[in-house]
Protein backbone atom coordinates (compact mmCIF):
# COMPACT_ATOMS: atom_id res chain seq x y z
CA UNK A 1 0.00 0.00 0.00
CA UNK A 2 1.41 3.40 -0.98
CA UNK A 3 2.41 5.85 1.80
CA UNK A 4 -0.32 8.75 2.34
CA UNK A 5 -0.13 11.45 3.95
CA UNK A 6 -2.59 14.35 5.33
CA UNK A 7 -1.11 17.12 3.31
CA UNK A 8 -2.04 20.98 4.74
CA UNK A 9 -1.62 22.68 1.42
CA UNK A 10 -3.91 20.26 -0.41
CA UNK A 11 -6.41 20.14 2.81
CA UNK A 12 -6.32 16.35 1.71
CA UNK A 13 -4.38 12.79 2.04
CA UNK A 14 -2.54 12.25 -0.65
CA UNK A 15 -0.26 9.25 -2.10
CA UNK A 16 3.40 10.45 -1.45
CA UNK A 17 5.33 10.54 -4.67
CA UNK A 18 9.00 12.32 -3.52
CA UNK A 19 10.36 15.13 -5.85
CA UNK A 20 13.71 12.57 -6.28
CA UNK A 21 12.92 10.71 -9.55
CA UNK A 22 14.59 8.01 -8.67
CA UNK A 23 12.04 8.00 -5.91
CA UNK A 24 14.57 6.96 -2.96
CA UNK A 25 15.60 10.23 -1.58
CA UNK A 26 13.56 12.24 0.66
CA UNK A 27 14.16 15.48 2.17
CA UNK A 28 11.97 16.62 6.02
CA UNK A 29 12.29 19.62 7.90
CA UNK A 30 10.92 20.14 11.21
CA UNK A 31 10.52 23.59 13.05
CA UNK A 32 12.98 22.52 15.88
CA UNK A 33 12.99 24.00 19.47
CA UNK A 34 13.80 27.73 20.70
CA UNK A 35 16.47 26.84 22.87
CA UNK A 36 14.91 29.27 25.83
CA UNK A 37 13.84 26.80 28.27
CA UNK A 38 13.80 23.05 28.82
CA UNK A 39 11.20 21.88 26.03
CA UNK A 40 7.80 21.07 27.20
CA UNK A 41 5.70 17.54 26.86
CA UNK A 42 3.46 19.71 23.88
CA UNK A 43 6.76 20.34 22.10
CA UNK A 44 7.75 16.73 22.55
CA UNK A 45 4.39 15.44 20.63
CA UNK A 46 5.34 17.51 18.14
CA UNK A 47 9.36 16.11 17.65
CA UNK A 48 8.15 12.49 18.33
CA UNK A 49 5.79 13.01 15.65
CA UNK A 50 8.49 13.96 13.00
CA UNK A 51 10.07 10.92 14.50
CA UNK A 52 7.96 8.81 13.66
CA UNK A 53 7.31 10.21 10.32
CA UNK A 54 11.10 10.11 9.22
CA UNK A 55 10.99 6.49 10.65
CA UNK A 56 7.63 5.16 8.63
CA UNK A 57 9.72 6.74 5.55
CA UNK A 58 12.68 4.66 6.42
CA UNK A 59 10.08 1.90 6.97
CA UNK A 60 9.13 2.05 3.72
CA UNK A 61 12.39 2.16 2.14
CA UNK A 62 13.64 5.58 1.65
CA UNK A 63 16.72 7.52 2.03
CA UNK A 64 15.47 10.28 4.63
CA UNK A 65 17.87 13.48 4.96
CA UNK A 66 16.06 14.95 8.23
CA UNK A 67 16.47 18.14 9.48
CA UNK A 68 15.27 19.83 12.56
CA UNK A 69 17.11 23.49 13.36
CA UNK A 70 17.95 25.10 16.28
CA UNK A 71 16.13 28.55 17.28
CA UNK A 72 18.96 29.87 19.06
CA UNK A 73 18.15 33.72 18.53
CA UNK A 74 14.86 35.58 18.81
CA UNK A 75 12.82 37.72 21.02
CA UNK A 76 12.14 35.60 24.05
CA UNK A 77 16.20 34.71 23.83
CA UNK A 78 17.17 38.18 24.31
CA UNK A 79 14.96 38.69 26.76
CA UNK A 80 16.03 35.66 29.04
CA UNK A 81 19.59 36.64 27.97
CA UNK A 82 19.22 39.81 29.49
CA UNK A 83 17.27 38.95 33.18
CA UNK A 84 20.02 36.39 33.16
CA UNK A 85 23.00 38.70 32.72
CA UNK A 86 24.96 36.05 30.55
CA UNK A 87 25.77 35.18 26.76
CA UNK A 88 23.54 34.54 24.26
CA UNK A 89 25.57 31.20 23.49
CA UNK A 90 26.26 30.18 27.54
CA UNK A 91 22.14 30.91 28.12
CA UNK A 92 21.03 28.69 24.80
CA UNK A 93 23.78 26.24 24.86
CA UNK A 94 22.59 24.48 28.67
CA UNK A 95 19.16 24.29 26.96
CA UNK A 96 20.75 22.84 23.67
CA UNK A 97 22.53 20.07 25.50
CA UNK A 98 19.31 19.21 27.58
CA UNK A 99 17.44 19.38 24.26
CA UNK A 100 19.26 16.40 22.80
CA UNK A 101 19.80 14.61 25.96
CA UNK A 102 15.56 14.58 26.46
CA UNK A 103 15.43 13.85 22.46
CA UNK A 104 17.68 10.26 23.16
CA UNK A 105 15.56 9.90 26.35
CA UNK A 106 12.93 9.96 23.95
CA UNK A 107 14.07 7.41 22.11
CA UNK A 108 14.26 9.68 18.86
CA UNK A 109 16.91 9.45 16.00
CA UNK A 110 18.90 11.84 16.03
CA UNK A 111 18.08 14.33 12.77
CA UNK A 112 20.79 14.36 10.24
CA UNK A 113 21.50 18.06 10.24
CA UNK A 114 20.57 20.77 13.32
CA UNK A 115 21.51 23.68 11.96
CA UNK A 116 21.55 26.49 14.62
CA UNK A 117 20.29 29.81 13.28
CA UNK A 118 23.36 31.78 14.94
CA UNK A 119 25.38 29.84 12.80
CA UNK A 120 23.82 30.84 9.33
CA UNK A 121 23.37 34.35 9.26
CA UNK A 122 25.08 34.86 6.12
CA UNK A 123 22.29 32.92 4.66
CA UNK A 124 19.68 34.76 6.08
CA UNK A 125 21.57 37.88 4.91
CA UNK A 126 21.40 36.92 1.11
CA UNK A 127 18.07 36.04 1.40
CA UNK A 128 16.86 39.10 2.53
CA UNK A 129 19.17 40.91 -0.27
CA UNK A 130 17.24 38.45 -2.79
CA UNK A 131 13.79 39.42 -1.70
CA UNK A 132 15.04 43.53 -1.37
CA UNK A 133 16.13 42.99 -5.00
CA UNK A 134 13.05 41.50 -6.09
CA UNK A 135 11.23 44.20 -4.87
CA UNK A 136 9.00 42.57 -1.95
CA UNK A 137 10.97 43.23 0.80
CA UNK A 138 11.53 47.20 1.65
CA UNK A 139 13.79 48.85 4.07
CA UNK A 140 12.16 50.74 7.00
CA UNK A 141 13.54 53.88 8.31
CA UNK A 142 15.18 52.52 11.67
CA UNK A 143 17.39 50.11 9.58
CA UNK A 144 14.80 46.75 9.48
CA UNK A 145 13.82 45.20 7.00
CA UNK A 146 9.93 43.99 5.94
CA UNK A 147 8.52 41.28 4.06
CA UNK A 148 5.56 43.55 1.51
CA UNK A 149 2.61 40.91 1.37
CA UNK A 150 0.89 43.36 -1.01
CA UNK A 151 3.94 43.34 -3.29
CA UNK A 152 4.40 39.90 -2.89
CA UNK A 153 0.25 39.15 -3.99
CA UNK A 154 1.05 42.06 -6.50
CA UNK A 155 3.44 39.46 -8.31
CA UNK A 156 1.10 36.74 -9.04
CA UNK A 157 2.10 34.98 -5.97
CA UNK A 158 -0.51 33.66 -3.21
CA UNK A 159 0.07 34.54 0.38
CA UNK A 160 -2.19 32.40 2.35
CA UNK A 161 -1.16 28.74 0.83
CA UNK A 162 -1.72 27.00 4.07
CA UNK A 163 -4.52 29.10 6.08
CA UNK A 164 -7.42 31.07 4.15
CA UNK A 165 -6.93 34.43 4.97
CA UNK A 166 -9.37 37.49 5.01
CA UNK A 167 -7.58 40.28 3.82
CA UNK A 168 -10.54 43.00 4.46
CA UNK A 169 -9.17 41.59 7.86
CA UNK A 170 -5.51 42.82 7.67
CA UNK A 171 -4.58 45.65 8.91
CA UNK A 172 -2.95 47.11 6.08
CA UNK A 173 0.33 48.48 7.02
CA UNK A 174 0.98 47.65 10.47
CA UNK A 175 4.30 46.18 10.87
CA UNK A 176 4.88 43.72 13.71
CA UNK A 177 8.72 43.25 14.89
CA UNK A 178 7.44 40.46 17.68
CA UNK A 179 8.73 36.84 16.99
CA UNK A 180 5.87 35.43 19.39
CA UNK A 181 3.59 33.53 16.75
CA UNK A 182 0.25 34.43 18.29
CA UNK A 183 0.55 37.96 18.95
CA UNK A 184 1.72 38.67 14.75
CA UNK A 185 -1.57 40.18 13.23
CA UNK A 186 -1.64 39.84 9.64
CA UNK A 187 0.75 42.11 8.28
CA UNK A 188 3.95 42.59 6.60
CA UNK A 189 6.60 41.00 8.82
CA UNK A 190 10.29 41.39 9.91
CA UNK A 191 13.01 39.69 8.09
CA UNK A 192 15.84 41.39 9.72
CA UNK A 193 15.65 44.15 13.17
CA UNK A 194 17.47 46.84 13.78
CA UNK A 195 19.33 46.60 16.83
CA UNK A 196 17.65 48.45 19.54
CA UNK A 197 19.21 49.07 23.22
CA UNK A 198 17.62 46.02 25.05
CA UNK A 199 18.95 43.02 22.47
CA UNK A 200 22.61 44.30 24.44
CA UNK A 201 25.45 42.55 22.46
CA UNK A 202 22.82 40.07 20.46
CA UNK A 203 23.33 41.55 16.70
CA UNK A 204 25.20 40.87 13.69
CA UNK A 205 26.36 43.45 11.02
CA UNK A 206 24.33 43.93 7.73
CA UNK A 207 24.35 46.20 4.78
CA UNK A 208 20.75 47.30 6.55
CA UNK A 209 23.09 48.33 10.03
CA UNK A 210 23.65 46.05 12.88
CA UNK A 211 20.57 44.41 14.19
CA UNK A 212 19.42 40.18 13.92
CA UNK A 213 16.97 37.98 11.72
CA UNK A 214 13.19 37.74 12.21
CA UNK A 215 12.40 34.38 13.20
CA UNK A 216 10.90 33.01 9.87
CA UNK A 217 13.63 33.62 7.77
CA UNK A 218 15.85 32.01 9.75
CA UNK A 219 13.90 28.27 8.99
CA UNK A 220 13.98 29.52 5.19
CA UNK A 221 17.53 30.06 5.33
CA UNK A 222 18.59 26.36 6.96
CA UNK A 223 15.66 24.65 5.09
CA UNK A 224 16.84 25.50 1.75
CA UNK A 225 20.42 25.94 2.87
CA UNK A 226 20.68 21.53 3.87
CA UNK A 227 17.36 20.50 1.69
CA UNK A 228 17.41 23.02 -1.08
CA UNK A 229 14.87 25.18 -2.80
CA UNK A 230 12.44 22.46 -3.10
CA UNK A 231 11.85 19.94 -0.80
CA UNK A 232 9.68 17.50 0.02
CA UNK A 233 8.49 17.36 3.46
CA UNK A 234 8.04 20.59 5.84
CA UNK A 235 6.52 19.62 9.45
CA UNK A 236 5.69 21.10 12.65
CA UNK A 237 2.84 21.92 15.47
CA UNK A 238 -0.08 23.50 14.02
CA UNK A 239 0.28 26.53 15.65
CA UNK A 240 3.10 26.99 13.60
CA UNK A 241 1.04 26.53 10.65
CA UNK A 242 0.14 30.42 10.46
CA UNK A 243 1.75 32.92 10.00
CA UNK A 244 5.15 31.06 10.98
CA UNK A 245 5.04 28.57 8.01
CA UNK A 246 3.06 30.98 5.43
CA UNK A 247 5.91 33.50 5.83
CA UNK A 248 8.48 30.59 4.83
CA UNK A 249 6.45 29.96 1.78
CA UNK A 250 6.18 33.75 1.21
CA UNK A 251 9.80 34.21 1.90
CA UNK A 252 11.20 31.15 0.23
CA UNK A 253 9.32 31.54 -2.94
CA UNK A 254 9.87 35.06 -2.82
CA UNK A 255 13.46 34.82 -3.27
CA UNK A 256 13.81 31.81 -5.24
CA UNK A 257 10.32 31.57 -7.37
CA UNK A 258 10.03 28.32 -6.91
CA UNK A 259 7.80 26.10 -5.13
CA UNK A 260 9.20 25.61 -1.65
CA UNK A 261 7.47 22.10 0.09
CA UNK A 262 5.62 19.59 -1.72
CA UNK A 263 4.05 18.56 2.23
CA UNK A 264 3.38 19.91 4.86
CA UNK A 265 2.19 18.39 7.76
CA UNK A 266 1.29 19.89 11.07
CA UNK A 267 0.48 17.94 14.27
CA UNK A 268 -1.86 18.83 16.64
CA UNK A 269 -1.66 20.78 20.32
CA UNK A 270 -1.10 18.60 23.47
CA UNK A 271 -3.01 19.01 25.94
CA UNK A 272 -3.00 18.30 29.91
CA UNK A 273 -5.97 17.04 32.22
CA UNK A 274 -8.44 18.28 29.46
CA UNK A 275 -6.62 21.71 29.85
CA UNK A 276 -4.19 24.18 28.04
CA UNK A 277 -0.84 23.44 29.41
CA UNK A 278 0.04 26.37 31.24
CA UNK A 279 2.71 27.32 34.56
CA UNK A 280 -0.13 29.31 36.44
CA UNK A 281 -2.04 25.63 35.94
CA UNK A 282 0.78 23.64 37.15
CA UNK A 283 -0.29 21.13 34.65
CA UNK A 284 2.92 22.43 32.65
CA UNK A 285 5.15 19.05 32.32
CA UNK A 286 8.90 18.99 30.87
CA UNK A 287 10.00 15.55 30.41
CA UNK A 288 12.49 16.04 33.39
CA UNK A 289 9.57 16.70 35.56
CA UNK A 290 7.99 13.02 34.27
CA UNK A 291 11.00 11.61 35.09
CA UNK A 292 11.46 12.84 38.23
CA UNK A 293 8.25 11.31 39.14
CA UNK A 294 9.52 8.01 38.14
CA UNK A 295 8.49 7.63 34.40
CA UNK A 296 10.21 6.34 32.27
CA UNK A 297 11.53 8.21 28.34
CA UNK A 298 9.84 5.01 26.37
CA UNK A 299 6.57 5.59 28.71
CA UNK A 300 6.31 8.76 28.08
CA UNK A 301 6.99 8.06 24.29
CA UNK A 302 4.29 5.59 24.20
CA UNK A 303 1.73 7.97 25.44
CA UNK A 304 2.62 9.97 22.89
CA UNK A 305 2.67 7.80 20.01
CA UNK A 306 -0.54 6.46 21.01
CA UNK A 307 -2.72 9.37 19.82
CA UNK A 308 -2.93 9.90 16.03
CA UNK A 309 -1.17 12.77 15.24
CA UNK A 310 -3.84 15.59 13.78
CA UNK A 311 -6.06 14.60 16.53
CA UNK A 312 -5.68 16.68 20.08
CA UNK A 313 -4.46 14.69 22.65
CA UNK A 314 -5.14 15.37 26.58
CA UNK A 315 -1.82 14.54 28.45
CA UNK A 316 -2.61 12.57 31.60
CA UNK A 317 -0.72 10.97 34.58
CA UNK A 318 -2.95 8.16 34.56
CA UNK A 319 -2.41 7.53 31.03
CA UNK A 320 1.40 7.07 31.91
CA UNK A 321 0.53 4.43 34.31
CA UNK A 322 -1.55 2.81 31.84
CA UNK A 323 1.66 3.34 29.07
CA UNK A 324 3.40 1.29 31.70
CA UNK A 325 1.30 -1.82 31.75
CA UNK A 326 1.25 -1.91 28.21
CA UNK A 327 4.50 -1.61 27.86
CA UNK A 328 5.20 -4.59 30.33
CA UNK A 329 2.45 -6.89 28.36
CA UNK A 330 4.75 -6.16 25.04
CA UNK A 331 8.33 -6.50 27.08
CA UNK A 332 6.87 -9.62 28.54
CA UNK A 333 5.98 -10.97 25.47
CA UNK A 334 9.39 -10.13 23.01
CA UNK A 335 11.19 -11.44 26.32
CA UNK A 336 9.93 -15.01 25.86
CA UNK A 337 10.34 -15.15 22.28
CA UNK A 338 13.50 -13.94 23.01
CA UNK A 339 14.20 -16.86 25.49
CA UNK A 340 12.66 -19.31 22.94
CA UNK A 341 13.65 -18.06 19.94
CA UNK A 342 17.63 -18.53 20.92
CA UNK A 343 17.32 -22.26 20.03
CA UNK A 344 16.60 -21.87 16.67
CA UNK A 345 17.07 -18.77 14.26
CA UNK A 346 14.78 -17.34 11.45
CA UNK A 347 14.76 -18.88 8.12
CA UNK A 348 15.51 -15.54 5.51
CA UNK A 349 11.96 -13.35 4.73
CA UNK A 350 10.17 -15.16 7.44
CA UNK A 351 9.43 -11.81 9.25
CA UNK A 352 6.69 -10.68 6.59
CA UNK A 353 4.04 -12.09 8.56
CA UNK A 354 0.65 -10.85 8.55
CA UNK A 355 1.49 -8.55 11.31
CA UNK A 356 3.78 -7.02 9.62
CA UNK A 357 1.39 -6.11 6.43
CA UNK A 358 -1.52 -5.28 8.75
CA UNK A 359 1.00 -2.59 11.01
CA UNK A 360 2.61 -1.33 7.32
CA UNK A 361 -0.92 -0.59 5.92
CA UNK A 362 -1.99 1.15 9.04
CA UNK A 363 0.45 3.65 9.04
CA UNK A 364 0.65 3.98 5.13
CA UNK A 365 -2.71 5.56 6.09
CA UNK A 366 -1.47 9.29 6.88
CA UNK A 367 0.33 6.99 10.13
CA UNK A 368 -3.15 5.36 11.47
CA UNK A 369 -1.59 5.06 14.70
CA UNK A 370 -4.67 3.50 16.51
CA UNK A 371 -4.62 0.54 14.07
CA UNK A 372 -0.90 -0.19 14.22
CA UNK A 373 -1.32 -0.22 18.05
CA UNK A 374 -4.22 -2.99 17.65
CA UNK A 375 -1.91 -4.84 15.21
CA UNK A 376 0.76 -4.90 17.82
CA UNK A 377 -2.14 -5.88 20.78
CA UNK A 378 -3.81 -8.71 18.57
CA UNK A 379 -0.29 -10.35 18.06
CA UNK A 380 0.99 -10.17 21.55
CA UNK A 381 -2.28 -11.68 22.62
CA UNK A 382 -1.91 -14.27 19.61
CA UNK A 383 1.97 -14.94 20.77
CA UNK A 384 1.26 -15.75 24.26
CA UNK A 385 -1.75 -17.69 23.93
CA UNK A 386 0.46 -19.66 20.77
CA UNK A 387 3.61 -19.90 23.78
CA UNK A 388 1.17 -21.23 26.22
CA UNK A 389 -0.23 -23.56 23.77
CA UNK A 390 3.22 -24.56 23.15
CA UNK A 391 2.11 -24.04 20.00
CA UNK A 392 5.52 -22.26 18.61
CA UNK A 393 8.96 -23.76 17.80
CA UNK A 394 12.21 -21.94 18.23
CA UNK A 395 12.56 -20.87 14.72
CA UNK A 396 8.75 -19.41 14.92
CA UNK A 397 9.69 -17.41 17.60
CA UNK A 398 12.75 -16.11 16.10
CA UNK A 399 10.58 -15.38 13.01
CA UNK A 400 8.18 -13.59 15.06
CA UNK A 401 10.76 -11.67 16.84
CA UNK A 402 11.94 -10.53 13.73
CA UNK A 403 8.66 -9.30 12.27
CA UNK A 404 8.64 -7.49 15.79
CA UNK A 405 11.92 -5.72 15.31
CA UNK A 406 10.73 -4.36 12.15
CA UNK A 407 7.92 -3.08 13.76
CA UNK A 408 10.21 -1.61 16.69
CA UNK A 409 11.90 0.25 13.76
CA UNK A 410 9.07 2.13 13.74
CA UNK A 411 7.64 2.75 17.23
CA UNK A 412 11.03 2.74 18.49
CA UNK A 413 10.29 1.36 22.19
CA UNK A 414 13.01 -0.72 22.20
CA UNK A 415 12.71 -2.93 25.19
CA UNK A 416 13.04 -2.68 28.73
CA UNK A 417 16.51 -2.99 29.20
CA UNK A 418 17.30 -6.11 31.69
CA UNK A 419 17.93 -4.39 34.43
CA UNK A 420 21.05 -5.87 36.20
CA UNK A 421 20.42 -6.45 39.51
CA UNK A 422 22.90 -4.78 41.97
CA UNK A 423 25.62 -6.98 43.95
CA UNK A 424 23.25 -6.30 47.49
CA UNK A 425 20.50 -8.07 45.90
CA UNK A 426 22.16 -11.05 44.10
CA UNK A 427 23.59 -11.87 47.68
CA UNK A 428 20.35 -12.50 49.17
CA UNK A 429 18.89 -14.27 45.58
CA UNK A 430 21.97 -16.73 46.43
CA UNK A 431 21.14 -16.97 50.16
CA UNK A 432 17.86 -17.86 49.27
CA UNK A 433 18.74 -20.35 47.17
CA UNK A 434 21.00 -21.60 49.87
CA UNK A 435 18.56 -21.82 51.99
CA UNK A 436 16.06 -23.58 49.99
CA UNK A 437 18.42 -26.26 49.47
CA UNK A 438 18.77 -26.42 52.99
CA UNK A 439 15.34 -26.53 53.20
CA UNK A 440 14.90 -23.69 55.15
CA UNK A 441 11.60 -22.59 53.67
CA UNK A 442 11.06 -19.94 56.82
CA UNK A 443 14.34 -18.33 55.72
CA UNK A 444 13.85 -18.19 51.88
CA UNK A 445 10.24 -16.81 52.07
CA UNK A 446 11.55 -14.30 54.10
CA UNK A 447 14.35 -13.08 51.88
CA UNK A 448 11.68 -13.35 48.77
CA UNK A 449 10.07 -10.38 51.34
CA UNK A 450 12.91 -8.61 51.84
CA UNK A 451 13.63 -8.46 48.28
CA UNK A 452 10.17 -7.41 47.36
CA UNK A 453 10.34 -4.53 49.73
CA UNK A 454 13.96 -3.67 47.69
CA UNK A 455 11.71 -3.34 44.50
CA UNK A 456 12.68 -6.87 43.41
CA UNK A 457 10.78 -10.00 42.54
CA UNK A 458 12.42 -13.61 42.33
CA UNK A 459 10.89 -15.78 39.71
CA UNK A 460 11.99 -19.90 39.72
CA UNK A 461 12.00 -20.99 36.69
CA UNK A 462 13.59 -24.13 35.00
CA UNK A 463 17.16 -22.67 34.50
CA UNK A 464 17.03 -21.13 37.93
CA UNK A 465 15.92 -18.48 39.76
CA UNK A 466 15.69 -15.01 37.81
CA UNK A 467 15.31 -11.40 39.27
CA UNK A 468 13.24 -9.10 37.97
CA UNK A 469 12.31 -5.69 38.66
CA UNK A 470 9.14 -4.42 39.82
P1 LIG B 1 8.97 26.27 20.11
O1 LIG B 1 10.16 25.74 20.87
O2 LIG B 1 8.06 27.10 20.95
O3 LIG B 1 9.38 26.97 18.84
O4 LIG B 1 8.08 25.02 19.68
C1 LIG B 1 8.63 23.85 19.13
C2 LIG B 1 7.55 23.00 18.51
O5 LIG B 1 6.60 22.58 19.49
C3 LIG B 1 6.72 23.71 17.44
O6 LIG B 1 6.58 22.86 16.32
C4 LIG B 1 5.39 23.98 18.10
O7 LIG B 1 4.35 23.99 17.16
C5 LIG B 1 5.28 22.78 19.01
N1 LIG B 1 4.35 22.97 20.15
C6 LIG B 1 4.28 24.01 21.01
N2 LIG B 1 3.30 23.82 21.95
C7 LIG B 1 2.75 22.60 21.68
C8 LIG B 1 1.69 21.80 22.27
N3 LIG B 1 1.03 22.19 23.36
N4 LIG B 1 1.40 20.61 21.68
C9 LIG B 1 2.08 20.17 20.58
N5 LIG B 1 3.07 20.87 19.99
C10 LIG B 1 3.42 22.06 20.52
ZN1 LIG C 1 10.35 27.06 11.50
Amino acid sequence: MALRFHNTLTRSVQDFVPLDPAGKKVGLYCCGPTVYDFAHIGNWRTFVFADLVRRTLEFSGYDVRHVMNITDVEDKIIKRVREAKTTLRDFTGQYETAFFDDLKALGCRLPHVTPRATEHIPEMLDLIAKLLERGVAYKAADGSVYFSIEKYRGCGCTYGQLVKLNYDEMRAGRRVTSDEYDKESLADFALWKARVLEDGEVFWASPWGEGRPGWHIECSAMSMKALGRTFDLHLGGEDLAFPHHEDEIAQSEGATGQPFVKYWMHGAHLMVEGKKMSKSLGNFFTLRDLLAKGYSGREVRYLLLTAHYRETFNFTLEGLTGAKTALARIDECVGKLRELGAQGSSPPGSASSDFLARFSNALSDDLNISAAWAAVFDWVRDTNKRLADTALTAADAASALAAWEKVDSVLGIGSKAEAEAPGEIQALAEERTAAKKAKDFKRADAIREELKAKGWAIEDTPKGPKLKKV
